[in-house]
C-alpha cells in the first residue's frame, strides 16, 4: 500500500518543538494530496523552544511568531507530546519502529567555552544560562546570579550579547511589564550593575549583531552607549571588505557605531561600553571574578579570505565582578543518532542524516534547524531550512526510499506513552498551561506570568485538562 494515503498515512516523528520543528511540521502537513500524520516530542511540557526560552522578554513582537505554530498545531493530524525525553522515555528504535520518518529538531542545547583560565570562577557565566534563567526555563530556575557588582563584562558580538546587555541595563519597572521570569525580576530589581562592557574580538565591521539590535542599545531610556572614536576607525582590510562585499548589515552597523561614538553621555543611570578588537585571555579572582585580562587584537586575512583576529603584545585588565561569555551555542549528541563532534551537528546532506560526516544517508532520518546547520540565523531562517529537509522527505517517499515501520498505529503509540511517561503533556495540556499563565498576567498588564518549574507546569496541565 503506498505511503501517504488515507489507509497508510505518512507517519513522521519530530523531536523538538522549537521554530525549526514547527516549520517542518507545517511543511509536512501542507500538501493536500498526501495523508500525513505528525507527532512532535519535547522534553519540556511547553512548546516553541527558544521562542519561549530564548527570545528576550522585551521582544514580544518576535515571540508573536508562535501564532504561526499554533495554526500548525491546530491541524487535525498534528499531535504534541511534551515532558517526554528522547533517549530516556523513548529512544531511537522506539521511533524507528513507529514512523516512516524521524526529523531531529533539537537545536543547540549548550554553550561554547572560551578555554581560558578562570572561566569556571563564580561570577563567570554562559550567557545562555542567564537567558534561560530570565526566560523561566525550568532547568535553570535554581541558578543564583549575584548582580551586586557595578561592572559586568559581556564577551561576544552577537545578538545574544545584545540581549544580555539590554537585560542588565534595563529599567526593572519596564521589564515588569513583560513575561520575564518573576525570580529574575526580583534579582534584577536589586542589581547594582552600572556598567556593561561588551567585548568584540574583531572590529565593528565583523560584528555578528544585526542593525535593529544595535540601534536598540542607543534607544535605551536608562543607559548611555559609549564607543571610542578609535574603535570605529576601520583598518584598511575592514574598509576594503566593507566596500567590496556590498553587505548592508556591517556597513550600517559601522554607521550606527560612529553615531554612538559622536554622542556625549547624558548621565543616564547606566552605561554600555562597546569595545572592539579585544579578546579575553584570563578571568582573574581568588574565590570569584574580580577582573578580566584582555589582549588587543589586529586583523589579518586568512587563506579562505576571512578576516581573523591575531593577538598583539598589548594587554589590559578590566575590574569586574561578572562575566558573561556570549560566544555561541553548541549542539549536543542524541543517543543512537550520529553526531559530528567537530561541528556540533548531526551529520547531514541538505537535511538527510548521514551515518557519519561524508557517509551514507540513513533512510527515513532528517535534521532541521541548528542541529542541522549549526547555531546561526534568525527564527525565520528555519522556515526555508525546514522546507529543504521536508522536500527530501517527500522526494524519498516518492522514490520508495522510506522504511516501512512495524507499528505505525498512533493508538499503540499513545498506549506506550501512557506506560512509559504517564505525565506527558498533550497540546491540550499546553493550552491549559498557556491559559493559566495568561490569566496570571492579565491583572498586572503582563502578557503572561510564566510558570517556572516542572511541578507548576505539570500541575497546570493536569488540573485544567481534568
Ligand atoms: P553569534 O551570532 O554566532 O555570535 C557569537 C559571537 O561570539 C561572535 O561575535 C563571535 O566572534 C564571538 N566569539 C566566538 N568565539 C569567541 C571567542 N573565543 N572569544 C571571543 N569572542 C568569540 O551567536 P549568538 O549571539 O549566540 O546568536 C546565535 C544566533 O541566534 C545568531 O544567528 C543570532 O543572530 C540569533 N539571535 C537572534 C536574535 C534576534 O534576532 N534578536 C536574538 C538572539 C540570537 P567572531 O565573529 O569573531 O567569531
Amino acid at each position: 500500500m503506498s505511503i501517504g494515503t488515507q489507509d497508510n498515512p505518512l507517519r513522521v516523528a519530530i523531536v523538538g518543538s522549537g521554530p525549526a520543528g514547527f516549520y517542518a511540521a507545517g511543511h509536512l502537513l501542507k500538501p493536500k494530496d498526501r495523508a500525513v500524520q505528525v507527532d512532535m516530542f519535547d522534553r519540556l511540557p511547553t512548546p516553541w523552544g527558544l521562542v519561549r526560552a530564548g527570545v528576550a522578554p522585551d521582544h514580544p513582537n518576535i515571540k508573536a511568531v508562535s501564532r504561526v505554530y499554533e495554526k500548525t498545531a491546530a491541524h487535525p493530524e498534528f499531535r504534541f507530546y511534551g515532558n517526554l525525553e528522547f533517549g530516556r522515555d523513548l529512544d531511537h528504535d522506539d521511533l524507528a519502529r513507529r514512523y516512516h520518518a524521524i526529523v531531529y529538531a533539537v537545536g543547540a542545547q549548550t554553550d561554547k567555552q572560551m578555554g581560558i583560565p578562570g572561566e569556571d570562577l563564580p561570577g563567570s557565566w554562559a550567557a545562555t544560562e542567564f537567558v534561560a534563567w530570565y526566560n523561566a526555563h525550568p532547568d535553570y530556575r535554581h541558578l543564583e546570579f549575584d548582580l551586586s557588582s557595578e561592572r559586568a563584562v559581556v564577551i561576544g558580538n552577537g545578538n545574544v550579547a545584545m540581549d544580555v546587555t539590554r537585560m542588565l541595563s534595563s529599567d526593572p519597572d519596564e521589564l515588569a511589564k513583560t513575561d520575564v521570569a518573576d525570580h529574575a525580576l526580583e534579582v534584577l530589581r536589586e542589581a547594582r550593575v552600572k556598567e556593561v562592557v561588551v567585548l568584540g574580538r574583531r572590529g565593528p565591521a565583523q560584528a555578528a549583531f544585526t542593525n535593529p539590535e544595535l540601534l536598540e542599545l542607543g534607544e535605551m531610556t536608562d543607559a548611555d552607549v559609549l564607543v571610542a572614536a578609535d574603535d570605529c576607525e576601520l583598518d584598511p582590510l575592514s574598509a576594503e571588505s566593507i566596500e567590496g562585499e556590498g553587505r548592508i548589515t556591517p556597513r550600517k552597523n559601522v554607521e550606527i557605531l560612529r553615531d554612538y561614538s559622536a554622542r556625549e553621555p547624558v548621565g543616564k543611570e547606566r552605561r554600555i561600553v562597546l569595545r572592539f578588537l579585544v579578546s579575553p585571555v584570563e578571568i582573574i579572582g581568588d574565590e570569584k571574578v574580580e577582573a578580566i585580562r584582555i589582549v588587543r587584537n589586529e586583523l589579518h586575512r586568512e587563506g579562505d579570505g576571512s578576516l581573523r583576529p591575531r593577538p598583539t603584545e598589548q594587554t589590559e585588565e578590566i575590574p569586574c565582578g561578572l562575566v558573561f561569555r556570549s560566544i555561541g551555542y553548541r549542539g549536543l549528541p542524541l543517543p543512537g543518532v550520529p553526531f559530528d563532534e567537530n561541528r556540533g551537528v548531526i551529520p547531514n546532506e541538505g537535511g538527510r542524516v548521514l551515518a557519519s560526516a561524508g557517509g551514507e544517508p540513513i533512510p527515513g532520518e532528517y535534521a532541521v534547524g541548528w542541529i542541522k546547520r549549526g547555531p546561526t540565523g534568525i527564527i525565520g531562517t528555519n522556515k526555508k531550512d525546514a522546507q529543504e529537509s521536508v522536500d527530501l522527505v517527500f522526494e524519498d517517499l516518492d522514490a520508495g526510499r522510506l522504511p516501512e515501520p512495524e507499528d505505525p498505529d498512533r493508538d499503540l503509540l499513545e498506549e506506550l506513552l501512557s506506560e512509559r511517561a504517564p505525565e506527558h503533556v498533550t497540546y491540550a495540556g499546553w493550552e491549559a498551561i498557556d491559559r493559566c499563565e495568561r490569566e496570571k498576567g492579565e491583572p498586572h498588564g503582563r502578557p503572561r506570568v510564566k510558570l517556572c518549574s516542572f511541578e507548576e507546569l505539570l500541575e497546570a496541565a493536569r488540573e485544567r485538562v481534568g
